[in-house]
């Protein structure tokens, strides 16, 4: 049976943004939403099967209702990567359903279950060098570059970059608060250009040695 299991995600409002003056049309599908993206994404790469169950598919004519999944499963290849089945029906394979409308109560006591904003997969970053997560993507580099060239950025470079961008909010609205967050970041930078300039001394920079502090 378990195979036949299936997650049943909304489209509008859950999976992409509803426009602020409401339906515009079967061709219309908003931006998508990056959190619940990247949570769908997540469980196509572990295998799981996601439907999109969304009352666009409940159209009483046939011909309509084909141009609804066509416009659903080009949004689907576009943010997702690949066409998702389309549905507005639960079936019994149905084991979780993710919707903004939806209340959860327990079940069979009718009592409300409040989750409130427990997320059961918080993103998380298991991969040493590649980041991704919602509106952040970064790759670090990967092995020593002596031995495999430059293939991605190191830790002062986000150091640097977030650096530029504090000096910049800084200029524009002047606070203590922003003053340390710019000293302390420029600790951290000296730091680790010291520690580059003793691993460059002792010859072990861009390998995978250690150096002596
Ligand atoms: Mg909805």
């Amino acid at each position: 049976m378990k195979d036949k299991e299936w997650i049943g995600v909304d489209l509008d409002g859950t999976l992409a943004q509803k426009h602020p003056d409401g339906w515009q049309g079967i061709s219309h599908i908003g931006e998508p939403i990056p959190l619940m993206v990247d949570r769908v994404k997540k469980w196509l790469a572990e295998g799981k099967t996601v439907k999109i169950l969304t009352a666009r598919f409940a159209e009483p004519d046939l011909k309509t209702r084909e141009q609804v999944v066509f416009f659903i499963r080009q949004w689907c290849v576009t943010y997702i990567g690949q066409r998702l089945e389309v549905t507005c029906s639960k079936d019994m394979h149905m084991t979780e359903l993710w919707d903004d409308r939806a209340r959860q109560v327990e079940t069979g006591t009718g009592r409300v279950a409040e989750l409130g904003n427990e997320d059961p997969d918080p993103p998380h970053a298991d991969d040493f060098h590649h980041y991704e997560e919602p509106y952040i993507k970064i790759d670090f580099q990967e092995g020593p570059v002596k031995e495999v060239g430059v293939n991605g950025c190191q830790n002062e470079d986000v150091i640097r970059l977030l650096m530029h961008r504090m000096v910049r909010l800084q200029e524009a609205f002047q606070c203590v608060e922003n003053e340390q967050a710019i000293l302390c970041l420029s600790g951290a930078l000296n730091a680790l250009e010291s520690r580059t300039k003793k691993r460059v001394e002792q010859g072990v920079e861009g390998e995978n040695k250690p150096h002596v502090s």
